[in-house]
């Protein structure tokens, strides 16, 4: 899962490549490359290590060129090492490709290609691409530009698995082919330039103008002209989608670090997830969830699948929906959903959540459900992303784009939107009036309410930097409090690199409080008044155990404990968007205070685009 850019126009690629780097380091950041046509043919500068250094590589300045292409890489096959970064070139060093995404048949096209007298330099899958497209290439006798053209697709053909492509060859030094297939790829469209990113921030200073490439779809490009094919080398018709965000709302707007920025632009994010949406006293205003009361009467189930904090955001869904929808929900992990043949049939409906809308295990979970005759609806925050393409309806978080590899705003936003739509559903089914109408008041209170627990910030701070040197950390809630333990254990976990372990309050003692000693910090949330006695009592018990607490709650607590935040009441359903604040911030700060890059955890990547 990593990130590629291209350039083609009349400026120096290698400027314009590294930037797009930069910003796209957030889908892996193991080794990075650039490719470029120079006057002798294609010029390759790659290393081990982040976009930065390859920046301060020795030989980068040679590169002149004005078209090129570049990757920053989370490897899947092949340690990080210079020879596995990419761009990867054919053994005649006249194709230069990279890669997002992985080519399961890889060991197979390697023995094909050796058996025609093709070596390897690398380990990775990556490698039989151009390889294969030299292979195509130098088997037709075309002189065309369709010659280079017709070897990419004859390439793809060969190809299982998934991946976005860019080409480059010496024999066509004023062009560039493109290709993608399950791994996401843009096209920005300038004035005798044109761009291509794995997504649209990385590129949004430049251009605005973009086309979405389809899935085994293909673009031929110069400078001024990008003409689109199908598979069989068809041409098609492409409309270019004219982005409204600002390049603004993709940098870190002075804040030391994206994470810290996107917890505060919450409110934001929430505000615009709203819109229009909802308003008191009237019906919600989805329309692009075509779904009407005999469909949602016929419904028996409702699955909600994602993978991460996307599928803490549908635990926290399914007691909203239970509630207000009278349907009974499972929520599941997509890696597991996907491989498990779940009974679904034309009365299950089955929701999917992922930030990115690229997130492979996902899109495949979608694909089945859609195979076995459900309904498909699709939360995602980047639009015309893959899975807009495969689901029957998609609705769209309005967060911003994400940057930080720890999600935050993308989280929350997609609780507000999946209330949303509980609430849809509720008034088509004309049930829970009143109820859906209390919940409406509370979610448009939420922005100001969120600025309310931000407030919090150096009291959480100051907490961090006393236990910031913890090996495990506890997390624990009752209902819907545990789906936000779940969620404060995994920020936790994925930036600062402590072990945390989150418990429903009532299970501690069936074990887990086997683990509980002097000073191990338990981090609660409380905002069920209907349950607070009983969470108070398991909060006492880890006490007892000389456990130090730190507490989230918007109830009044007769107790003295280390550390209590108190944040605004709201209508239970939707607290854990006020009460998952302060676990971000404690996560934030136990990362900085430990000196770690909060933007870039080890081993993680933003959108998880392989299985
Ligand atoms: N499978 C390729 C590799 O390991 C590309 C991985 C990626 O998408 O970052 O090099």
């Amino acid at each position: 899962m990593c990130g590629i850019v291209g350039y083609i126009g009349e400026k120096q690629a290698k400027p314009i490549l590294i930037n797009g780097l930069l910003r796209l380091e957030y889908r892996g950041y193991d080794s990075a490359g650039i490719a470029t046509i120079e006057k002798t043919g294609i010029k390759c500068i790659k290393n081990k290590g982040r976009v930065a250094e390859l920046n301060n590589n020795s030989n980068i300045n040679s590169l002149e060129g004005t078209i090129g292409i570049g990757h920053t890489r989370w490897a899947t096959h092949g340690k990080p090492s210079s020879t596995n970064s990419h761009p990867h070139l054919d053994n005649s060093g006249n194709f230069a490709v990279v890669h997002n995404g992985i080519i399961e048949n890889y060991a197979d096209l390697r023995d094909f290609l050796k058996s025609h007298n093709y070596n390897f330099l690398s380990e990775t899958d990556t490698e039989v691409i151009p390889n294969l497209i030299h292979f195509y290439y130098e088997s037709s006798k075309s002189n065309s530009k369709n010659r280079f053209l017709q070897a990419v697709s004859n390439a793809c053909k060969m190809l299982k698995g998934s991946y976005a492509i860019e080409v480059l060859s010496s024999y066509y030094p004023d062009n560039m082919v493109v290709v993608r297939k399950d791994s996401p790829l843009v096209i920005g469209k300038g004035f005798n330039e044109n761009y291509i990113s794995s997504d649209i921030p990385a590129i949004l200073s430049f251009t605005k103008d973009f086309y979405l490439l389809n899935d085994n779809e293909l673009a031929f490009m110069s400078r001024n002209s990008i003409e689109f094919y199908d598979e069989n080398i068809k041409p098609i018709q492409k409309q270019a989608k004219n982005i409204t965000w600002d390049a603004g709302s993709a940098e870190k707007d002075g804040y030391p670090d994206f994470m810290l920025k996107e917890i505060n632009e919450q409110p934001k994010a929430i505000r615009e997830t709203i819109g229009s949406r909802i308003a008191v006293n009237s019906k919600s205003v989805l329309p692009d969830l075509e779904i009407n009361k005999t469909y949602l009467k016929s419904i028996n189930k409702i699955f909600i699948v994602a993978c991460g904090t996307a599928m803490h955001a549908g635990l926290s869904a399914k007691t909203i929906f239970e509630n207000l929808c009278e349907i009974p929900v499972e929520v599941e992990a997509a890696s597991e959903f996907r491989y498990r043949n779940p009974i679904i049939n034309k009365k299950t409906l089955c929701l999917f959540i992922t930030q990115s809308g690229e997130t492979a295990d996902t899109i495949a979970a979608l694909k089945l459900a859609k195979s076995k005759g459900s309904k498909t609806i699709a939360v995602s925050n980047v639009v015309g992303s893959s899975i807009s393409r495969e689901a029957d309806f998609t609705l769209y978080t309005h967060a911003g784009p994400e940057i930080a590899v720890a999600s935050t705003k993308a989280y929350t936003s997609q609780i507000v939107l999946l209330a949303i739509i509980a609430i849809n559903f509720a008034e088509n089914l004309e049930i829970n009036k009143e109820k859906s109408e209390e919940l409406k008041k509370d979610i448009l209170l939420l922005p100001s309410k969120i600025e309310e627990v931000l407030k919090n910030t150096d009291k959480i701070k100051n907490f961090a930097q006393k236990i910031y040197k913890e090996k495990d950390v506890f997390f624990i809630g009752r209902g819907i409090d545990y789906t936000v333990a779940l969620e404060g254990s995994l920020k936790l976990k994925e930036i600062s690199y402590i072990h945390s372990e989150a418990y429903p309050s009532g299970e501690l003692k069936h074990g887990p409080i086997a683990l509980i000693e002097n000073n191990v910090t338990v981090v609660s949330i409380l905002t069920n008044r209907l349950l607070v006695e009983k969470s108070v009592s398991n909060i006492q018990e880890v006490v007892t155990r000389g456990a130090k607490t730190f507490i989230v709650t918007n109830q009044e607590l007769n107790h003295d404990f280390d550390e209590v935040i108190r944040i605004p009441k709201t209508n239970t359903l939707i607290s854990p968007i006020l009460s998952v604040i302060p676990l971000q911030i404690l996560a934030y700060y136990i990362s900085k205070e430990k000196g770690l890059d909060v933007d870039k955890p080890r081993n993680l990547a933003k959108s998880v685009t392989v299985e």
